[in-house]
């Protein structure tokens, strides 16, 4: 008698432990007869509801969920309670009590007599709203970025420090050439050719090193013999423990770039003839003075102004002199060294510097500016023209100039003395 009462003690206690567990479980359990009517609910189905045991006994789920929109439930009732089985799947139902709706991940089972005949059946359903809430958002976002970096005008691109390519946009994809498939996964060297890969290293390499965001500016051959100028800024990026990667943006500067060439080329041309204008002359006038004192060389400074110019322009218009101008630019200076920078300083005044070059050698340069016999054709017809003659200032580096200004304006005292002695003559100054 006592061991059958220690049996039934000892049953109770495990049937209470597992009422325990069954209404602390954190998911909603429940078994329904065969018609679909509750036989049992834990705390958790009582509390959803809001009802308590008693009053879900015996009733089926119509009563709770509105079942005309979300169906799951029902088919999937159905379906164990007409073949003895299991059905793992998702739900969605709308709870009466609250108006919520909410996804749950079910387990059901039918449940069966000793003669196999199916009595009802059980199940377990879990609360994934939250789950599938934040799977929708990362969706959501991952589209959002995907069409970001997809339409922006940039390259964009991953990269880890073992040098393998983690992502590309669709831009990036498309320069290459090919499908991302192809880039992602693979090493920089398989993609872009190891001499490319090599460039673009130097500064990847920095990102990692300095684990700082790097601004560079890249120069690449298109495969067609024109260079691509890229602004590219690569940031540091933990992708996870053990992977560091760079995030780099490209953004393609080539028409930027040579418009700046250009501004720069036209602030130092002047626009008349295409000679370098009287900024760029001084600019680097007292850059090779400094070098020539440096360095203890000659440099000498030839002034030329044309004779009698305003006759020219008061006879056949100022538009002639122009030409006038712009055909002497082309023909008066023939043989000038690359190093000798010759510009249009005034109206009808140029300037040559010419670096490494004693009085001797210079005056050769000026003698035969001066005689270059400068014909312009006004008239063809009429056989009317007119001869350009000009006068030279020469001058040479000596101890005393101290800057560029004092051998410029010694040249143009020569220039002055060339005019005052008779016109289209070379005066140096010794
Ligand atoms: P000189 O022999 O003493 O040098 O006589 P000049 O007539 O050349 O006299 P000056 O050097 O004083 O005059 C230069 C003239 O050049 C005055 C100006 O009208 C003219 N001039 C200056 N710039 C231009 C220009 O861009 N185009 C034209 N057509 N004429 C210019
Ligand atoms: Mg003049
Ligand atoms: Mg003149």
């Amino acid at each position: 008698m006592s061991n059958e009462k220690s049996t039934k003690e000892a049953l109770l206690l495990k049937v209470k432990a597992l009422e325990e567990v069954i209404n602390n479980v954190g998911s909603y359990i429940y078994t329904k007869d065969v018609s679909g009517c509750y036989t049992f609910v834990n705390h958790a189905v009582e509390s959803i509801f809001n009802v308590s045991l008693a009053n879900v006994i015996g009733k089926d789920d119509s009563q709770f969920f509105d079942l005309d929109v979300y169906n799951q439930l029902k088919i999937n009732d159905q379906k164990v309670l007409s073949e003895d089985t299991l059905i793992s799947s998702e739900e969605v139902n709308l709870i009466k009590s609250t108006g919520e709706l909410k996804t749950f991940h079910t387990v059901k089972k039918s449940l069966t007599n000793d003669v196999g005949e199916i009595i009802g059946m059980c199940g377990i359903s879990t609360d994934i709203s939250q789950q599938k809430k934040l799977e929708s958002t990362i969706i959501e976002q991952n589209k959002l970025l995907d069409t970001v970096l997809n339409n922006v005008d940039a390259y964009i691109y991953m990269k880890d420090d073992q040098r393998y390519f983690r992502y590309v946009n669709n831009k990036t994809a498309k320069m290459l050439g090919q499908s991302h498939e192809d880039i992602i996964g693979k090493l920089d060297s398989d993609v872009l050719g190891t001499e490319m890969a090599n460039h673009f290293w130097q500064s990847d390499k920095l990102v990692f090193e300095t684990n700082k965001k790097q601004t560079v500016e890249e120069v690449v051959d298109d495969g067609k013999g024109n260079l691509r100028h890229y602004l590219s800024m690569k940031i540091p990026y933990k992708l996870n423990e053990d992977s560091q990667v760079l995030i780099g943006f490209s953004t393609d500067v080539t028409e930027l770039y040579q418009l700046k060439e250009e501004f720069k080329k036209q602030a130092n041309t002047d626009s008349l003839t295409g000679l370098y204008n009287r900024r760029y002359f001084f600019k680097h006038a007292a850059k090779e003075f400094s070098r020539a004192k440096r360095n203890g060389l000659g440099l000498s400074v030839i002034s030329i102004d044309i004779d009698y110019f305003k006759k020219i322009n008061d006879k056949y218009g100022h538009p002639i002199g122009d030409k006038v101008l712009i055909k002497m630019s082309n023909d008066f200076f023939p043989n000038l060294r690359q190093e000798d920078i010759l510009a249009r300083v005034g109206g009808e005044e140029f300037a040559i510097i010419l670096p490494d070059t004693l009085l001797e050698k210079a005056k050769a340069v000026a003698q035969r500016i001066c005689h270059t016999k400068n014909t312009f054709v006004v008239d063809k017809e009429n056989n009317e023209t007119i001869e350009i003659q000009v006068s030279i200032g020469l001058v040479s580096m000596k101890a005393s100039d101290l800057n560029f200004d004092d051998l410029f304006v010694r040249a143009d005292n020569a220039l002055y003395q060339a005019k005052k002695s008779g016109r289209n003559r070379v005066y140096f100054d010794l």
